[in-house]
């Protein structure tokens, strides 16, 4: 396994200014990278996506941003288990991840969690889960619960897959990208998934560069997929990281050559620190739809999402003053498959966008 590193003199060749600028970003937000990933980065190179990743800008202490853009707090119906579409719940498995991610919309679990964000307690989910038979899904997220122990993970997938109603889990992670080794290594997590009956297992992966898909990263895919899991991915669209088409569509030909669905790229949302890492959200389309035109039918796969406040908004089409969006999902039961048009002038500016409570 990839050792975790949080000192930032870790980082090949920053002068001194460069030294003393992180340092003081990281006052407010933690710096994190494995050794493995500190191994793909260019450190030569001052704009490379992978550094970009992780390496903590100063545009990050602008002001402006909540560290909870998307209000999660009012979805919580225990501690770390939120339930806002009503065939699904999300529990926060972990509140650690092996390395942070600088444009992270959850980065306050890494700097000051709600009353709501205390680990979960799973006996309570489950009885939950029971009490509310429109629940048909499990996604299990954080921070990372692949940064939990083996037999603690698997003992929570386990207790899920003996409730009827519950056919598939999901598992939100980005370990494949920041640790791959973790899943190579561990055979007792690769036993008990191919001997895992009752639900299907989605591992939810965020690869959000092709030079994160590197030999162990395959190596570990391909482990994955030999025991019977689903693999999809999901990534915002990150600027300096992916906001180019031909970096978008070798991502989704290479993610279909390793066996694994483009499922999401997601806006950037307004989280405190982020908008360096945003683009906006007609520019972030636009790219996306020409990576997308490139791609065959199996790369094309992926949607473009906004998770706002009142659901995940599939962005799916332009006319010539409007960005046209459809819910995917809705929090709010008179939105469901509802379709607006948001103005190229608001969806020029995403702050405007996330601002408005009510959207069309
Ligand atoms: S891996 Fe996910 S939860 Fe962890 S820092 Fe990155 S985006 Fe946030």
């Amino acid at each position: 396994m990839s050792e975790s590193i949080t000192e930032i003199k870790a980082i090949p060749g920053l002068s001194p200014e460069e030294f003393d600028a992180i340092q003081r970003v990281t006052e407010f937000f933690p710096f994190r990278i494995t050794s493995h990933y500190l191994s793909l980065v260019d450190w030569e190179d001052p704009h490379d996506p992978l550094r970009r990743v992780v390496l903590p800008d100063e545009g990050e202490l602008e002001s402006g941003g909540s560290l909870d853009p998307s209000r999660e707090k009012n979805f919580y119906v225990l501690p770390g288990m939120q339930h806002k579409y009503p065939d699904t719940v999300l529990i926060l498995a972990s509140h650690q991840c092996a390395g942070y991610c600088r444009y992270c919309f959850r980065k306050r679990l890494f700097i000051r969690r709600s009353m709501h964000e205390h680990p979960p307690d799973i006996n309570n989910c489950i009885e939950y889960i029971r009490n509310h038979p429109e629940v048909r899904n499990v996604l299990l997220s954080g921070g990372d619960p692949l940064t939990l122990s083996s037999k603690r993970l698997m003992g929570i997938i386990r207790k899920i897959a003996v409730l009827p109603r519950i056919k598939v889990v999901r598992i939100g992670t980005r370990i494949l990208s920041w640790d791959p080794g973790r899943v190579i290594a561990d055979r007792f997590l690769l036993q008990e998934l191919s001997e895992l009956t009752g639900v299907q297992v989605y591992i939810m992966t965020h690869f959000a560069h092709s030079r994160e898909l590197c030999g162990k990263a395959l190596e570990a895919i391909r482990l994955l997929r030999r025991c019977g899991v689903a693999i999809c991915n999901q990534a915002p669209m990150i600027r300096g990281v992916n906001d180019n088409v031909d970096v978008l569509e070798d991502l989704f030909n290479d993610l279909v050559a390793a066996g694994v669905s483009p499922y999401y790229i997601f806006q950037v949302r307004p989280t405190m620190g982020n908008s360096i890492y945003s683009v906006p959200i007609l520019d972030a389309y636009m790219i996306f739809r020409e990576a997308q035109s490139r791609c065959s039918g199996l790369a094309a796969r992926a949607r473009y999402v906004i998770s706002h406040y009142t659901g995940k908004l599939h962005v799916c089409g332009l006319t010539d003053e409007h960005l046209v969006m459809v819910y995917h999902r809705a929090a709010f039961p008179g939105d469901r498959g509802r379709t607006i048009l948001v103005k190229k002038s608001i969806a020029s500016n995403s702050k405007a966008f996330f601002r408005m409570n009510h959207l069309g």
